[in-house]
């Protein structure tokens, strides 16, 4: 087993993975910018060390000062959570290179899976099913591309291959504007990510955003649990999430299972990560990979029993997977509401001091928060300040109990999207399931 690690995140991911490490014996590091001192993981850890100023570039940025407070603290393994330096391949080759254990997979598949060309060849020569478009990138030749989106048909999506966070993405509906948007699209490519490389696929228009959770222990061992619907978002970030998703094609969703779990071996990932998927009329289309654990990886806890950190943590120990396919079934359903330190109307981050804390509780609810009472938000990073989830035997239990558990919540002193969440729990279409990725911007006017 791992004899110590360091945790190089902050907020509720940290506290998560300090819990994991907790109940199997780990030995923590924390480590923190200047204004995170007062963090609930920080107080918990064995050890705590400052690696800067708020700023993160500078701090959980920040790579020779995560590695120097690795070797300072004898810390043997390094958890980046999500975010930060959770997907960056080079942080992952310092880690291991300076002698350390990174919990996550090899640099190599980090990369392969972080530029979306390659990405979706190796999807495709794994047997997952992907969007109708190019072979790769596009290249110099007019007449082939113009063919290419002919096949496909409109509309069709540029998309840069080194893109992320939804950027470098250009929507092309007639024939006419297709070239000078190709041109487009690969000048900000360039510009934003260093690499103009752009390809192209089918644009579909009202898909339901459908993901897919797997754990690989890179020994030839792979399963997956099971699915998720995270379709309500804005501006392509997810605002609520469950497990399973709803109403899916039992066929397809059988075969998708087995193509991600088979994948995992033919690339030999290793430890947990997420196959994303655009979900229209049956049919599944890979877009990305998110080779990290997920934010919204409790609904998948709370229907399939398994510990998704705990397992990231044993993987990176060396030991084979803890749990068979056949040991893992789904039962009831779960829902995840991000709670944000922002304004619910304008949606305007809210950091501050927190003057009231009440998290709520009761059978089949679970809060994942690092605030209390007298916490001050900074207003340098992301606005999570936890996350509500509920379980229930059904999906009408488990939503009435959200329903309950967000009238219990309460976070005072800030301003926060709870009532965004209540009228979303109580909304008709949702309540009846399968959404799809335009419904919250459709129904917050934007
Ligand atoms: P990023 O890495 O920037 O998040 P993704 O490839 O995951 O990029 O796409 C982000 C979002 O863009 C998707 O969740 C979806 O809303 C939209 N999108 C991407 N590809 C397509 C497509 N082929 N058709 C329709 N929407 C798409």
């Amino acid at each position: 087993m791992l004899d110590k690690v360091l945790i190089a995140n902050r907020g509720e991911i940290a506290l998560r993975i300090l819990r994991a490490c907790k109940e199997l014996g780990i030995r923590t590091v924390a480590v923190h910018s200047s204004v995170d001192r007062e963090l609930m993981h920080v107080r918990l850890a064995d050890e705590a060390v400052c690696i800067g100023p708020a700023s993160s570039t500078q701090s959980y940025l920040n790579i020779p000062a995560l590695i120097s407070a690795a070797e300072v603290t004898d810390s043997v393994a390094i958890h980046p959570g999500y975010g930060f330096l959770a997907e960056n391949a080079d942080f992952a080759e310092q880690v291991e290179r300076s002698g350390f254990t990174f919990i996550g997979p090899t640099a190599e598949t980090i990369r392969l899976m972080g530029d979306k060309v390659s990405a979706i060849d190796a999807m495709k020569k794994a047997g997952v099913p992907t969007v109708p478009g190019s072979d790769g990138p596009l290249g110099d030749d007019d007449a082939e591309t113009l063919a290419t989106a002919q096949r496909i048909g409109y509309p069709v999506i540029i998309k840069a291959s080194a893109g992320g966070g939804g950027r470098g993405m250009r929507v092309v509906h007639t024939e006419a504007h297709l070239l000078s948007s190709i041109t487009l699209t690969r000048s900000e490519a360039s510009a934003a990510f260093g690499d103009g490389t752009v390809y192209m696929e089918k644009f579909l228009e009202n898909p339901r955003h459908v993901e897919i959770q797997v754990l690989a222990d890179g020994q030839g061992n792979a399963v997956h649990l099971y699915d998720r619907d995270c379709s309500l978002q804005r501006r392509h970030q997810k605002v609520l999430e469950e497990a399973p998703a709803p109403g899916l094609d039992p066929d397809a969703r059988a075969a998708v299972h087995e193509a991600c779990r088979q994948a995992c071996i033919t690339i030999g990932y290793r430890g947990a990560g997420t196959f994303e998927f655009l979900y229209e009329n049956g049919q599944f289309f890979f877009i990305e990979m998110n080779t990290r654990v997920q934010v919204e990886h409790p609904v998948t806890e709370m229907v399939t029993g398994v510990d998704i950190v705990r397992e990231q943590l044993l993987i990176a120990s060396g030991r084979p997977l803890s749990v068979r396919q056949d040991q893992i079934k789904v039962s009831g359903h779960s829902f995840e509401c991000r709670i944000n330190a922002e304004d619910a109307q304008t949606f305007m981050p809210s950091p501050g001091n927190v003057t009231l804390y009440h998290p709520p509780g009761g059978l089949g609810v679970r809060m994942d928060s690092h605030i209390y009472t007298g916490y001050t938000v900074p207003p340098n990073y992301d606005s999570l300040i936890g996350k509500l989830i509920t379980w229930g035997v059904d999906r009408e239990t488990a939503l009435t109990r959200m329903r309950n558990a967000l009238d219990e919540l309460l976070v005072e002193g800030i301003n926060t999207n709870v009532s965004l969440h209540k009228d979303l729990v109580r909304d008709s279409h949702f309540q009846k399931g399968g959404v799809n990725i335009h419904y919250l911007e459709k129904k917050l006017g934007l």
